[in-house]
């Protein structure tokens, strides 16, 4: 199965990711992961994507082509995989139907986080995650059980993204509008777009989609 999860910044798509992870065993391809890791490890990619993210603008379409094309010849993605962060454009979309296409494969559906962009500053602003385990928090919406200890592996580090801050989040939003919403209407005629309401809580968001997925 391959899977894309879509939807602006903060919507919830790294949350439901992982879950979606444990309970229908794909494995979770997520763009900005990967640029987040070459940046940290001042990669060639990392030192080209560095300033489109700390920006809010999205790093070109063909690093993150170039990203994703080896990264699906692994192993682990036989069995499919769920996109998180990618396709943004639409000459991403096009390049992944292509890369698709080459294995006989295709995308068998795109599920649309829709979420108010009022609610989206205070997801992003409020967001860190465990340093350890990559574990995603939020300040109000999703604290760890016990305060500062990491729920899944028992750390207490923390950290936030460099682009989580009040101005980048404004970038980002527009950036996702003009080139990224165009998705929706591409996915559409393609009959694979599915959309469900990211407004609710976690738990419901999931059930949502397990909804979507399990008719598939
Ligand atoms: P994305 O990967 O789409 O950028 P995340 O999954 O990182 O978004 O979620 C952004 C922030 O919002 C995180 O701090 C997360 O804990 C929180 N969050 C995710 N889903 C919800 C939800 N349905 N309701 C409230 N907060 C949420
Ligand atoms: P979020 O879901 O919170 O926007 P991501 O972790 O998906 O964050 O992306 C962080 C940043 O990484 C983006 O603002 C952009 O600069 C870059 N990025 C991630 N995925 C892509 C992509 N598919 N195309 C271009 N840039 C990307
Ligand atoms: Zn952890």
């Amino acid at each position: 199965m391959i899977i894309i999860l879509l939807g602006p910044p903060g919507a919830g798509k790294g949350t439901q990711a992982a879950r979606i992870m444990a309970e229908h065993g794909l494995v979770q391809l997520s763009t900005g992961d990967m640029l987040r890791a070459a940046v940290a490890a001042g990669t060639e990619v990392g030192k080209k994507a560095k300033e489109f993210m700390n920006s809010g603008k999205l790093v070109t379409d063909e690093i993150v082509i170039g990203i994703i094309a080896d990264r699906i010849e692994e192993d682990d993605c036989k069995q499919g995989f769920l996109l998180d962060g990618f396709p943004r454009t639409v000459a991403q979309a096009e390049a992944l139907d292509a890369l698709l296409k080459e294995k006989d494969l295709k995308v068998d559906a795109v599920v649309e986080m829709k979420v108010d962009d009022e609610s989206l500053v205070d997801r992003i602003t409020g967001r860190y995650t465990c340093a350890e385990c990559n574990q995603g928090y939020h300040d109000t919406n999703l604290k760890p059980q016990k305060a500062g200890v990491c729920d899944s592996c028992g750390s207490t580090n923390f950290t936030r993204r460099a682009d989580d801050n009040r101005e980048t989040v404004v970038s980002r939003l527009a950036t996702y509008h003009t080139q990224t919403a165009p998705l929706l209407p591409f996915y559409s005629k393609q009959g694979v777009l599915r959309t469900v309401d990211g407004m609710a809580d976690i738990d419901d968001v999931a059930v949502q989609i397990n909804d979507v997925l399990n008719k598939l």
